[in-house]
C-alpha cells in the first residue's frame, strides 16, 4: 500500500497540544493499492485508521491487536518527513505502509516558477460565464494557474453528447456544468475558491452585475451573442476587464476579442464594426455569428459541432489571453498579445490562406459606441432636438440599455 498526507495535517498532528490521537478519514483507491489520508473528521471521506504522535521511533507500538482487519495506524514523528510510518493491520499481522508527504501548496506551482508569479494568480477572481467546450477548459487551465478565486455561472444540465468535448465525464450526466466543474476544480486545484451561478445572465442582469463586479476578469465563453453583448455593458462600465471567444460554424476556426475598460474597443464597438473587415464569411460557414448578416442565427458559436480539438485550439487561446491579461502588470516571461482581436484557422476557410493560420487585429474604439462612449451616444441621439424632447429621448435610450449607468452619476 502506498500511502499520501497532505503536509498540513501532519503539521497539524504535530502541533495539537489537546490530544495524542485521532482517527484519520480519506478514501482508498485501486483495490485498496492507495490510500489517500484527507483529513481528521468524517467529513474528510470514508475511515481508514487512526493516528498517533510519538516521540520516537522506539515508542512505536508493538502488536496493538485492537485495531481491525484493513484499519491504518499512522505514526506521526517530530523530525522530517521520512520518520513518519504507517502500518496496515492484516488478518493476522501488520505490514508496513509507504509513506508520502505530499506538499500541496509548495509544490503545485513548483513548476510554474520563472515563467510567472503564481502568488500573483492566487489573489485574483475570475468569472467564468458559459462552461460548454469552451469555458470548461478555460476554467481548468486557468485553475491549474494558480487563480484563486473562480464564479462559474451557467444554467445547463450535463447532456451525453456534450462530453466529447467537455472537461467533464460520464459520471457527471445530470448534473448542472458549474457544480461539475466545481468539483473538477476542487480536484485539481489545492487552494482554488469556487462559487457557482445557475443562472441565465439575460434573465437577471442585476444578479450578473453583481457577479462581475468585484472581479479581475471575466470570460465570455457563452454560446449566444446577446450574452456577450449584456456581459460587456454589464463589465466595461464596472471598469472590468472581458476576454470574448467564439468558434465558429464546425470550429473550422474562431476568434478572441479582449476589451480592457477604460482604454480601447468594448464588445460593442467589436460587434460594430467587425462586418467591416473581411466581409460576410463564404455560403459554407454562413452561420458563422459575430454580427453578420442574419441576426436571427446569432448562436451557438462555441456549441456547434466540432472536433473537440479544433474548439480546444480556441478555448485554449482564450485561455492564453485571459492569462496574460490577469498578469499585466506582474513579473513575467510571457510577452503581452499586442492587439485585441485575434483570429484562429484550424483549416484553410474563408479568410484563413492555410491550416492553423492567425491574425491580430487592433479594432479601433467607436466615437458613437453606446456602452464605452455612453455621452457622445446620447448626444449624437438627440441633435436638433428640444430640451424636453431631448430629456424623454435621454431616458428612452438609457432604459433600453441594461446595465448601464446614467451619464449623470457613472459610475465609478
Ligand atoms: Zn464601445
Amino acid at each position: 500500500m502506498f500511502l499520501t498526507i497532505p503536509d498540513t495535517l501532519v503539521t497539524q498532528a504535530l502541533i495539537d497540544t489537546d490530544r495524542t490521537e485521532g482517527q484519520i478519514y480519506g478514501r482508498l483507491l485501486d483495490g485498496g493499492d492507495v490510500a489517500q489520508v484527507m483529513g481528521f473528521s468524517e467529513t474528510s471521506g470514508s475511515y481508514l485508521g487512526c493516528w498517533r504522535r510519538i516521540e520516537s521511533s522506539t515508542a512505536a507500538p508493538k502488536h496493538d491487536l485492537s485495531y481491525s482487519e484493513g484499519e491504518i495506524l499512522l505514526l506521526i514523528i517530530p523530525g522530517p518527513p521520512e520518520t513518519i510510518t504507517a502500518q496496515r493491520r492484516t488478518s493476522d499481522a501488520w505490514e508496513e505502509v509507504e509513506c508520502n508527504i505530499v506538499r500541496l501548496h509548495a509544490d503545485y506551482t513548483s513548476r510554474l516558477h520563472g515563467i510567472f508569479e503564481a502568488d500573483h494568480l492566487a489573489n485574483k477572481r475570475v468569472a467564468v460565464i458559459g462552461l460548454g467546450s469552451g469555458g470548461s477548459v478555460v476554467a481548468t487551465q486557468l485553475a491549474r494557474c494558480g487563480v484563486g478565486h473562480m464564479r462559474l455561472v451557467d444554467f445547463d444540465r450535463l447532456e451525453v453528447h456534450n462530453i466529447a468535448r467537455h472537461v467533464c465525464g460520464l459520471h457527471d450526466i445530470g448534473r448542472y456544468k458549474t457544480r461539475a466543474m466545481r468539483d473538477l476544480l476542487y480536484d485539481i486545484s489545492p487552494a482554488i475558491q469556487v462559487e457557482t451561478f445557475e443562472l441565465n445572465i439575460l434573465d437577471d442582469l442585476d444578479a450578473l452585475g453583481a457577479i462581475v463586479s468585484d472581479c479581475d476578469l471575466v470570460v465570455a465563453a457563452t454560446d449566444r451573442e446577446e450574452s456577450k453583448v449584456a456581459i460587456n455593458r454589464a463589465c466595461w462600465p464596472r471598469g472590468v476587464a472581458a476576454v470574448y471567444g467564439a468558434a465558429y460554424n464546425r470550429a473550422f476556426g474562431g476568434d478572441v476579442f479582449r476589451a480592457i475598460p477604460p482604454d480601447g474597443a468594448c464588445y460593442d464597438c467589436f460587434q460594430a464594426v467587425v462586418t467591416e473587415y473581411f466581409g460576410p464569411p463564404p455560403a459554407a460557414t454562413q452561420d458563422f455569428s459575430v454580427g453578420y448578416e442574419d441576426p436571427t442565427r446569432l448562436p451557438d458559436l462555441i456549441a456547434e459541432p466540432g472536433l473537440g480539438i479544433d474548439v480546444g485550439m480556441i478555448a485554449l487561446l482564450m485561455t492564453r489571453v485571459a492569462l496574460l491579461t490577469l498578469l499585466r502588470g506582474s513579473n513575467t516571461t510571457l510577452p503581452d498579445v499586442e492587439s485585441n482581436w485575434l483570429l484562429f484557422g484550424n483549416r484553410a476557410e474563408w479568410i484563413f490562406q492555410k491550416p492553423l493560420e492567425s491574425l491580430f487585429i487592433e479594432v479601433e474604439r467607436q466615437n458613437d459606441c453606446p456602452t464605452c462612449q455612453y455621452r457622445n451616444y446620447v448626444a449624437s441621439n438627440l441633435d436638433g432636438m428640444s430640451v424636453e424632447e431631448a430629456a424623454t429621448e435621454a431616458q428612452e435610450i438609457l432604459g433600453s440599455l441594461p446595465s448601464m449607468p446614467s451619464p449623470l452619476h457613472p459610475h465609478p
